[in-house]
């Protein structure tokens, strides 16, 4: 019997949907698609593809929010040839301190998850939204809740504590971390690979829009740069990452003295920090590694800086995870930069050579799924794309079977 499972994806301005088919333990995917430029006053996209690359919608509709854009979604994938899902698995970046498993979801399981939205404001809202919506539209159907702070609840108490007083650790305000299901993904991908040589001693860089680094050993996270929120860590697209918070408390102290509330202030720091700041922030132009590339290539400073800084932290951040490990048997690159960016993994490994980081350039400029290190290289240094859909259609399969 087949059992379709329909995975949706949501950021904050775009919903990622893909359907896999599932029988007798095979997983295969059947389409997938999105909409994208929510919220924008120009149009947005809307597309779905078959496994074999085939357009089965391209539209540029308006968009004007998110009930329209998921609208879209579950009208078209409503009506035949699509098939009607057995069972529909949510990917959360953040539960909060109480739901840190994945499960199925309920009236009252989404309450809890809502009173954290501040710990992943881009993202909740919006997964939250869709989670209610889904119930709606697809009656019957179980859905479940797939988080990506699943793979780091066992971080150890030195990294998941943040240094603050006690009385807000109990609020809950500690190291959640995210990407989590893109690092079960390359975890599950290196055990089914060789579960022998498994190495122990392993660094992921998943950069994407947002970027993040984790330090596994032994399959399991000990640590990882985003914080209580995705905005600490790496820099990404348009978030600070990591940042001295007397800055915040500067620009918060201005922000009140001209904005009429708390709230407002806050509302406003929160757009700078996440939505204002990191490669666009730097560069003035945008968040997009590719435009800036093109941008670098033709002279442009700001953008040059911009990418340099990037580089320069995740630099940083592989010494240090280096230094938590007490050394390093694997570094992989993943995300929409990790995968397709061999300059910024050229640069962020520029001088690691006596750290046992040896790339080969030859190697590092091919496509896809790849060993970049020389031969020779003390650290195997590796480009594996991401499987999070996959991770959470096996996530929905276990909790049904249960
Ligand atoms: P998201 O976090 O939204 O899922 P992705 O993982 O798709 O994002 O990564 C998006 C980033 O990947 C963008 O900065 C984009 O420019 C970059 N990227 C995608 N393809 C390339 C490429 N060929 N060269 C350089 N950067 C790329």
């Amino acid at each position: 019997m087949t059992l379709p499972v329909l995975v949706l994806n949501s950021g904050s301005s775009s919903i990622k949907f893909s359907v896999y088919e599932t029988a007798n333990g095979e997983v295969a995917k059947l389409l997938e698609g999105a909409v994208d430029g929510i919220g924008s006053s120009a149009l947005g996209k809307f597309w779905i593809q078959g496994a074999d690359g085939v357009k089965l919608v391209d539209e540029t509709p308006a968009i004007p929010d998110l009930e329209t854009g998921f609208a879209l979604v579950a009208g078209a994938l409503a009506q035949p040839p699509f098939p009607q899902p057995a069972a529909i698995g949510h990917r959360m970046v953040c539960g909060g301190p109480t739901v840190t498993e994945n499960q199925r979801i309920t009236p009252e399981l989404i309450e809890e998850m809502e009173r954290y939205t501040a710990f992943a404001p881009l993202h909740t809202p919006t997964a939250i939204f869709i989670m209610r919506r889904a119930a709606e539209l697809f009656p019957g159907v179980p859905n479940f809740v797939c988080l990506d702070s699943y793979f780091h609840r066992n971080l150890p108490e030195v990294t998941r504590q943040l240094p603050i007083p006690e009385p807000y650790a109990a609020m809950g305000v500690r190291r959640f971390g995210a990407h989590g299901l893109s690092y079960e993904s390359i975890v599950s991908h290196l055990q089914r690979e060789n579960p022998e040589r498994f190495p122990s001693r392993l660094i992921v860089a998943h950069l994407g829009n947002g970027a993040s680094i984790s330090a596994i050993r032994g399959g399991r996270g000990v640590d990882t740069s985003m914080g209580l929120t995705p905005t600490g860590g790496l820099i990404s697209g348009s978030r600070t990452g990591d940042i001295d918070p007397g800055v915040l408390l500067f620009l918060l102290r201005g922000l009140a003295a001209r904005l009429p509330g708390t709230v407002a202030a806050a509302d406003e720091l929160e757009k700078i920090v996440s939505k204002q700041s990191g490669l666009l922030g730097v560069s003035g132009l945008t968040n997009d590694m590719r435009s800036l590339r093109a941008a670098i290539g033709e002279g442009n400073a700001a953008a040059r800086l911009a990418v340099d800084e990037f580089c320069y932290v995740l630099r940083k951040f592989i010494g240090a995870y280096t230094a938590v490990l007490g050394g390093l048997d694997m570094l992989v690159f993943t995300g929409g930069i990790g995968e397709n960016d061999a300059a910024t993994r050229a640069e962020a490994c520029a001088g690691l050579e006596d750290m046992g980081i040896i790339l080969d350039l030859a190697r590092n400029a091919s496509r896809g799924e790849a060993t970049i290190s020389a031969d020779g290289s003390p650290v195997t240094v590796r480009v594996i794309p991401p499987a999070e859909d996959l991770m959470i259609v096996g996530h929905v399969l276990r909790l049904m079977r249960n």
